[in-house]
């Protein structure tokens, strides 16, 4: 079920294994930010459509990073859809050269086929949809092409699995995860004004957000010890 965040703006919070699903309608661009693995596609279509949308309705799929509890979900979609996908270069990258690894799509028993990643995302730039604007902030740590996306008009930021509520952060040992530049990224969060936070598991952060990212970078900070 999405629940309403802000005017446009819904997340759908994982169950399992999932990520978290945000999505935003921008009449015109049909937006999802992170799809889960792709395994309740159908119930994903169902909340789509409850809010209006649907997934062969998606026009824009914007990745926070290239794992496979967030990138799987595309697989399903991309059956009757093909949406823009946006991801960060430095994964993006290695997916349009066929180097599957970084999704981690291994490990975990589930199969990815080739696709191609049109929007190519870097530090700063801004993507604009309609009336929805947001700002690429890279947020490499959890892994090395984490974005976080900021809509500075909601004071929101999506925060992938960079940031978590309760003052918890994403894990770094990965491959392409670094401990310093999590906390680095945690630090950088923490300077921003924002109220609400959508991370890319477990529940949202609805007020003062930014207090929860200084408690979240103090903690990263003494638990790395860096
Ligand atoms: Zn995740
Ligand atoms: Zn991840």
């Amino acid at each position: 079920m999405f629940e309403l965040i802000a005017e446009s703006i819904f997340m759908k919070t994982s169950r399992s294994f999932d990520s978290n699903i945000v999505y935003i309608d921008a009449n015109e661009n049909q937006i999802l930010i992170d799809t889960g693995t792709g395994l309740f596609a159908e119930e994903l279509d169902k909340d789509l459509q409850n809010v209006g949308s649907s997934l062969s309705k998606i026009t824009d799929v914007i990745l926070t990073h290239s794992h496979i509890d967030h990138i799987g979900g595309l697989v399903p979609m991309l059956e009757n859809n093909s949406p823009r996908i946006h991801l960060h270069k430095e994964e993006a990258n290695l997916i349009n050269a066929g180097d599957m690894s970084g999704t981690l799509a291994d490990t975990f028993g589930a199969q990815l086929p080739d696709m191609k990643i049109e929007g190519i995302l870097e530090e700063g730039q801004i993507l604009v949809f309609g009336d929805i604007m947001m700002r690429v902030l890279h947020t490499p740590g959890h892994s090395s092409g984490s974005v976080c996306l900021h809509l500075e008009e909601q004071e929101l930021i999506v925060t992938g699995d960079t940031l978590f509520a309760g003052g918890s952060f994403g894990r770094v040992d990965f491959p392409n995860g670094s401990a310093r530049l999590i906390v680095d990224s945690l630090k950088r969060l923490s300077q921003i004004d924002f109220e609400i936070a959508l991370p890319g598991h477990n529940q949202s952060i609805k007020h003062n957000a930014k207090r929860s990212a200084e408690i979240s970078y103090q903690t990263a900070k003494n638990w790395f010890n860096v």
